[in-house]
């Protein structure tokens, strides 16, 4: 089937409105967040029900074309990204809350609701969505399943594979079956296990049902303002080794806070080597004792201030410097490469030295926030893309910050998945029996070249980010 019959053959599936073929158009679809790749697809389809994503997955099937899902697009490793070409199917006019359940607390909701829409949807009830990205406002239920995500308060709620009960796929031959049960308990195989994390290799989420969790009666936060970044790591270490587990439990180190301080101005001091924001979430009584102990640990651990929110605005206040960490650092960088290992809490120090002396052999500025509490780090590599070599020497420096957190006993990854950017780290962690099990597993419910080809999986070569990452070399701004 040539591209002008298959166009014409979705548009009668779905409507023309919703497929997207034109060069101009596809361009919007080439990247996702992970600023150093991009490719461009044959053709984007915006189906609005299961059975039109499936028409579609059977005519890019009939056509012989890959088929690559795609949320909000906020995916941090080129997991969207098509990097062989072929059909998109975004999920984002999949936007309804199908159903609400306040007594089991559960939601049936298509994949292309947003996360926090779903958390604002249930907020009357006393209930919401755990799993928090910062990306929440944008990234969608399909995406979340997709990486598997974290975010900010998963340190106790856990991540998006704890919180989903069953998903509805359409599998690469456009059939269409549910994974799971509303259930608790559910028998059977572990399928929305294997879908969390899965990338789009494995089928298309198009709806899920979702366990909510219900608010507590008291949340308490703190922010503790450390001169020494081992002083906020040995507080974090001493916290989990009390057994107090707070909901969250995120630190930020010297080149964050002063991103942070430099466009907002939110009184952080200039010298702060760490700042540690805890927040604890009980009945009143529990997050009173719990804040407590909490205040005591960090200024035994030599916390210089300890900033405590009385209200709910000075807690807002409070997160504000976390919250806008990102945004800060899109004022100091025309562009920057967000990066994601973990390593034991008490590696903490040692990996910081490690990543300082990475940003100075390559002469690279490196902002670092971590979810302290699981040893989380996000070490954000800025830069300029119109420089001359400067993409190859980023990715080259992120790769050996992932390397340092896998010989500390870490892994690649701790929320923000595999993609293209980590598929060959996998071989770091993997013996080859292992990997072999995985690629088998996949190939027989969506053989290598249909769903997301070349992801997730090592393929043995860079070859295709190595393209995407040159594509972008000649580019004057990101
Ligand atoms: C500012 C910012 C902050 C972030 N913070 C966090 C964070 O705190 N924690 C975290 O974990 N991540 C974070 N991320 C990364 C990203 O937002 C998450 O991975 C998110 O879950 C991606 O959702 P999305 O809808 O944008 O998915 P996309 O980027 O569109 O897709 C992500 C992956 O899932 C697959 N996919 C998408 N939809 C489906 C579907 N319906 N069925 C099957 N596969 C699908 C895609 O093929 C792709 O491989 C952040 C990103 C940004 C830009």
């Amino acid at each position: 089937m040539n591209k002008a019959s298959l166009v014409s053959r979705l548009s009668k599936a779905i409507g023309a409105a919703y497929v997207v073929h034109r060069p101009e158009d596809l361009v919007v679809y080439e990247r996702d967040a992970f600023l150093v790749g991009r490719a461009l697809p044959d053709v984007v389809v915006l189906p609005r029900t299961t059975e039109e994503v499936a028409a579609c997955v059977r005519l890019a099937r009939a056509a012989g074309m890959p088929i690559v899902a795609r949320g909000a697009g906020t995916g941090l490793n080129g997991g969207s990204i098509p990097i062989r070409g072929g059909m998109i199917v975004a999920l984002t006019r999949m936007d309804r809350i199908v159903e609400v359940d306040a007594v089991d607390r559960t939601a049936l909701v298509e994949a292309g609701v947003a996360n926090a829409e779903l958390t604002s949807h249930v907020a009357h009830l006393g209930l919401f969505f755990a799993p928090d990205p910062g990306s929440q406002v944008a990234s969608t239920i399909g995406g979340n399943i997709g990486n598997n995500a974290g975010g900010m308060h998963c340190l106790s709620y856990g991540v998006t594979t704890n919180h989903v009960l069953a998903c509805e796929v359409v599998d690469a031959d456009g059939n269409v079956f549910w994974a799971g049960s509303a259930a608790t308990d559910a028998p059977g195989l572990d399928l929305p296990g294997l879908l969390c994390g899965s990338e789009g290799t494995i089928g298309i989420v198009t709806r899920a049902i979702v366990r909510l969790m219900r608010r507590r009666e008291a949340v308490r936060t703190v922010l503790a303002i450390y001169r020494s970044f081992d002083e906020a790591s040995r507080t974090v270490s001493q916290i989990v080794a009390t057994g107090i587990l707070p909901q969250a439990m995120e630190m930020m180190d010297e080149e964050g806070v002063r991103a942070v301080e430099s466009q907002y101005s939110l009184g952080l001091p200039a010298d702060g080597a760490a700042v540690l924001l805890l927040e604890v979430e009980s009945t009143a009584s529990a997050a009173d004792r719990a804040m407590n102990e909490l205040r005591a640990i960090c200024a035994a651990h030599g916390a210089a201030e300890l900033r405590i929110a009385s209200n709910e605005k000075e807690r807002h206040d409070l997160w504000k410097a976390r919250k806008h960490f990102g945004g800060a650092l899109g004022h100091l960088a025309p562009s920057n490469y967000v990066q994601d290992g973990v390593v034991p809490r008490h590696q903490l120090p040692a990996i910081l030295a490690r990543i300082r002396e990475i940003g100075r052999r390559h002469q690279l500025r490196i902002a670092n926030v971590f979810h302290a509490g699981d040893g989380n780090l996000h070490p954000v590599i800025l830069f300029d893309p119109r420089e001359p070599g400067m993409t190859e020497k980023v990715v080259r420096a992120g790769e050996e910050i992932l390397k340092a957190c896998v010989d500390a006993g870490g892994t690649v990854t701790g929320e923000h998945g595999v993609g293209i950017e980590k598929r060959e780290y996998l071989g770091w962690m993997f013996d080859d029996a292992t990997l072999n099990v995985m690629r088998r597993l996949r190939d027989r419910l969506a053989s290598r070249g249909t769903m997301n080809p070349d992801k997730k999986l090592p393929i043995g070569s860079h070859e295709p980010f190595s393209y995407a990452t040159a594509a972008m070399l000649g580019e004057t701004s990101t």
